[in-house]
């Protein structure tokens, strides 16, 4: 009998990582993703794997995220050999992620070691490094939505597309142990059918055991019509105030959908400020690799094209900087500027720096429009904290904060319910990827509008498939 241990994002939305292994041996590893917020979860990084990793024959992993992918490098240095199965957007988007990651590892542990001499203390080394990241890339298996490969002996996967990120995937594996065939099926992370870019999650109809994510479990998201007008209202607030606007944003994903979103407002004669600043070098090569990929993008206006047009022509006032001294001369602006840059849950990248400048004057505006885990600056700010520690400094908060649901990358309530409510046999239900609150809320609301028992697993809990 097959078995499937709960390794990562459970009871929390993080580390996402399972491990399913038959009785005949084959091991597949789904997803493999960094412990992000608290000191305490990011710290999870460096323990070891509770695995072999060399024992593993393959890796498939649902989408590019950090927090699924992310310490891939880490299982390539511990001994992992076998193929990273995912689609070809993760694939291309993966590389991306896993240098950026690399590069910050090998930073944070080369300034740290700094330090640490200096009070006489031994150096620190980094999680992974680039060589290793490299090595791993590698070992990548590009795969098309919809077309089944066999990852082990007895194990087929089939990737169908999620609508959450180019590439993101709805992973099903079907597997076989003592001629008996039962059906997993992993969510990935769930789309928001809203999404501009993004089509809707594939519905599927047939599993026995069936992974869902609760990101959102908690809430229903506002109507992006209303969520474009309120960030309509922000930034003409902020054009009155004098103020800038910092926009902290993932790199792949949500920028490309700020972008759009901007750009219909600019259309509409209705963008106050003259200069949109792009600050993120991973966002500006993302946005080349949503360009290749543009048929798998929900953009009814582009069907028929055989080449598309750049994302950054979407919105003409935009500029992008990828160099630190460009980024730089960004600071100049005082006023009427509107800045995205990195990292999404502000935990680090060039957004600090804007933060630095701006986030102390009161007439400059922040508009967080993604999840902020906790124990990240991000949420502190959701928060209504006051003061924040950011760049070794401790920096007043006195700019407005707006947080914008509308635009989330993730399913909402009742899109999560509709999504599972199309199985037809009501398979065996785990709720992972969440916080524990939101998944009580979503576990509730499963037993009262589909009368569906849904289990929350346990760290390291182990289930017979
Ligand atoms: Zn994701």
């Amino acid at each position: 009998m097959a078995l499937l241990s709960f390794l990562g994002a459970i009871q929390q939305v993080t580390g996402s990582c399972y491990l399913l292994e038959t009785h005949d041996g084959a091991k597949v590893l789904l997803d493999c993703g960094l412990h992000q917020g608290r000191r305490q979860e990011e710290e999870g990084n460096r323990l070891p794997f509770p695995f072999d990793a060399a024992s593993i024959d393959a890796v498939v992993l649902s989408h590019a995220h950090l927090d699924h992918s992310g310490l891939l490098p880490k299982l390539a240095a511990a001994g992992f050999r076998g193929p990273v199965h995912a689609t070809e957007a993760t694939s291309e988007l993966l590389e991306l992620m896993l240098m950026d990651s690399a590069n910050i590892q090998e930073k944070d542990a080369e300034w740290e070691t700094r330090w640490r001499q200096r009070i006489g203390k031994p150096p620190v080394k980094p999680l992974y490094t680039r060589l290793e990241t490299e090595r791993l890339l590698q070992q990548r298996r590009p795969h098309g939505y919809g077309e089944p490969f066999e990852a082990a002996p007895g194990i087929t996967v089939t990737f169908h597309d999620a609508g959450h990120i180019l590439g993101s995937s709805i992973v099903q594996l079907d597997v076989t142990d003592f001629g008996r065939t039962r059906r997993l099926v992993f969510s990935g992370d769930l789309g928001n059918v809203h999404s501009p870019l993004m089509h809707a999650p594939t519905y599927l109809e047939q599993a026995d055991v069936l992974l869902m994510e609760s990101t959102y479990g908690d809430r229903d998201h506002r109507n992006p019509d209303e969520t474009l007008e309120e960030l309509s209202r922000i930034l003409d607030q902020a054009h009155a105030d004098g103020g800038n606007v910092l926009i902290p944003a993932f790199s792949v994903g949500r920028t490309q959908d700020l972008i759009y979103h901007l750009g219909k407002l600019y259309q509409q004669g209705r963008l106050k400020q003259q200069a949109v600043f792009l600050d993120s070098p991973m966002a500006i090569r993302a946005n080349d690799i949503y360009r290749r990929f543009f048929d798998q993008l929900d953009l009814p206006e582009l069907a028929g094209h055989t080449a598309a047009p750049k994302i950054e022509s979407w919105l003409p006032v935009l500029r992008t900087t990828p160099t630190p001294e460009e980024s730089m001369a960004i600071n100049r602006f005082k006023s009427g500027a509107i800045i995205i840059a990195g990292s999404g849950m502000c935990t680090g990248g060039r957004i600090l720096h804007h933060f630095k400048h701006n986030l102390w004057r009161q007439e400059c505006h922040v508009v967080i429009a993604g999840f902020q885990a906790a124990g990240t600056l991000g949420r502190a700010l959701v928060d209504g904290a006051r003061h924040v520690k950011l760049l070794h400094q401790r920096i007043g908060v006195n700019a407005q904060i707006h947080t914008l649901g509308g635009f989330s990358a993730h399913a909402g309530q009742s899109q999560l319910l509709d999504w599972a409510g199309r199985f037809a046999n009501r398979p065996e239900l785990y709720l992972v990827h969440g916080e524990l609150d939101k998944m009580k809320v979503l576990q509730q609301a499963l037993i009262e509008r589909l009368n569906w028992n849904a289990r929350i697993p346990e760290p390291g809990e182990r289930i017979a498939l």
